[in-house]
């Protein structure tokens, strides 16, 4: 088994870092080359600004690179739920962009041709209890009716053909989608160079300060000033930027990836080929790769690292998730095992905006694969002059109580959620 992401171990290696100095004055300085920060450095690049990307590690390093392959379009959070909190207007502007973030990416990897097995599966949501089947169809109403038409109520029986699992009936959204997360990254790094941006990798930012309207970003490795900075760091943001450290919970998550099913498995297991997530609230979640390899994640313990310890100890909880839901791969080889951090916000909530003098995206909470892209352009927008498309436009982002980084927290939050699937 390798403990490597199967993104990253199957995408080419990114291979037009800048090699130089790391110096220079620049229009924007991006920091973290994930999805949002090279999103937003391609449409600056493209808009003609001078643009670098400073990343510590190499590109997709972080969440961009590590993640379900899940481009799903809909909230982390029920649409009436996100009414209630939100009010229907910024509840349907947030569902929409969503949405929106989908077309996005399959318009840009056409643009910039990119192969990364972009395909509309359509996505399931699973009832793991009857009672939650209940409150999917509730939910599916209001939902259908008010904000997106292409959903669809599935019963058990309808079930049957989509998953090889009894599972109690199930919403299926029809906009979401999948990728090739390790092709996509690269891709899009690959654009921004082309469009012009600088990227320099193995560039951890070390400091900050803001003079006379410039900003100055220490590195590791020498140091450039910029007009702008963007944040675009998520679950994997440093010490040094306190502000953020203090709203982004950064919980970590786990993957396993099984050897190629044969075609007989892949009929029994996924005949319908779509994203799937259960209804649990430490739940699962699972797609077929393009080689047919099952890809099963979940929230297997309230971790806030993600190292090979902690990984093989998640994977080994994941296949026993894996094979209570599809007994008939049981002992199946997994041939990946690998962990990343979610930047998870406080109401699981995304935001964009500007603060001290940075713009930021983040918080996408599980949800990014998709919005990162969105959320990263709409920010390079607005510093364009352009309309800002923010759906979370001035919502309040108040600090985590007690928490300055490290979620001391989690192992409570963990036990709590354990309590609720015991009895909901
Ligand atoms: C295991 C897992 C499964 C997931 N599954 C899904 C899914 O199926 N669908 C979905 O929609 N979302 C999913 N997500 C969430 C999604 O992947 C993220 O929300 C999204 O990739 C965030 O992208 P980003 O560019 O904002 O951040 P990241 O991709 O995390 O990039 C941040 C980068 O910033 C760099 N950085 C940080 N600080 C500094 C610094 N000081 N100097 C220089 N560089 C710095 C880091 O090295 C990192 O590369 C998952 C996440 C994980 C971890």
């Amino acid at each position: 088994m390798k403990f490597v992401s199967y993104w990253h171990d199957t995408a080419p290696v990114f291979a037009g870092g800048a090699k130089g100095p790391v110096e220079g004055h620049y229009d924007v300085a991006v920091i973290g080359a994930g999805f949002t920060g090279l999103a937003a450095a391609r449409q600056l690049a493209r808009a003609g600004a001078k643009v670098v990307v400073l990343e510590a590690e190499c590109v997709g390093f972080g969440a961009s690179g590590r993640n379900g392959g899940h481009l799903n379009n809909g909230l982390a959070h029920s649409y009436l739920g996100a009414k209630a909190e939100l009010g229907k207007e910024r509840a349907i502007a947030l569902y929409h962009a969503l949405d929106q973030s989908i077309d996005t990416i399959e318009t840009l990897i056409a643009e910039e041709g990119i192969d990364c097995s972009f395909r509309r599966s359509g996505k399931l949501k699973l009832a793991s209890k009857p009672k939650h089947f209940e409150a999917i169809a509730r939910n599916f109403e209001a939902l259908n009716r008010e904000c997106d038409p292409d959903t669809a109520l599935l019963s058990p029986e309808e079930l049957k053909s989509e998953v090889g699992a009894p599972f109690h009936g199930a919403m299926l959204s029809k906009k979401s989608a999948m990728i090739h997360m390790g092709r996509y990254v690269v891709g899009l790094a690959e654009a921004a160079t082309r469009h012009g941006a600088t990227i320099f990798e193995g560039t951890t930012v070390t400091g900050h300060y803001k003079a006379n309207g410039v900003h100055t970003l220490q590195t590791s490795r020498g140091g450039v000033t910029a007009a702008n900075v963007i944040m675009a760091t998520g679950a994997y943001t440093t010490k040094n930027f306190t502000w953020f450290r203090r709203r982004i919970i950064a919980v970590g998550s786990f993957l396993i990836a099984t050897r190629p099913l044969t075609k007989a498995q892949v009929r029994s297991v996924m005949p319908g080929n779509r994203t799937c997530v259960n209804t649990m609230n430490i739940g699962n979640y699972w797609r077929l790769a393009p080689d047919d390899r099952l890809i099963f994640g979940g929230r297997a313990r309230f971790s806030a690292t993600s190292d090979q310890r902690s990984d093989a100890k998640s994977g080994e909880i994941l296949r026993t998730s894996m094979e209570r839901i599809f007994p008939q791969v049981a002992g199946v080889d997994i041939d990946y095992c690998w962990g990343g951090l979610v930047d998870m916000t406080a109401d699981r909530y995304p935001r964009a905006g500007f603060q001290d003098g940075l713009w930021y995206a983040m918080g996408y909470s599980g949800h990014g694969a998709q919005l990162s892209t969105q959320l990263g352009m709409t920010v390079a927008d607005a510093i364009l002059g352009k309309p800002d498309r923010n759906p979370m436009r001035d919502y309040p982002w108040p600090a985590v109580p007690g928490h300055f980084g490290k979620p001391w927290f989690l192992p409570l939050v963990g036990q709590y959620y354990r309590m609720l699937d015991r009895f909901q």
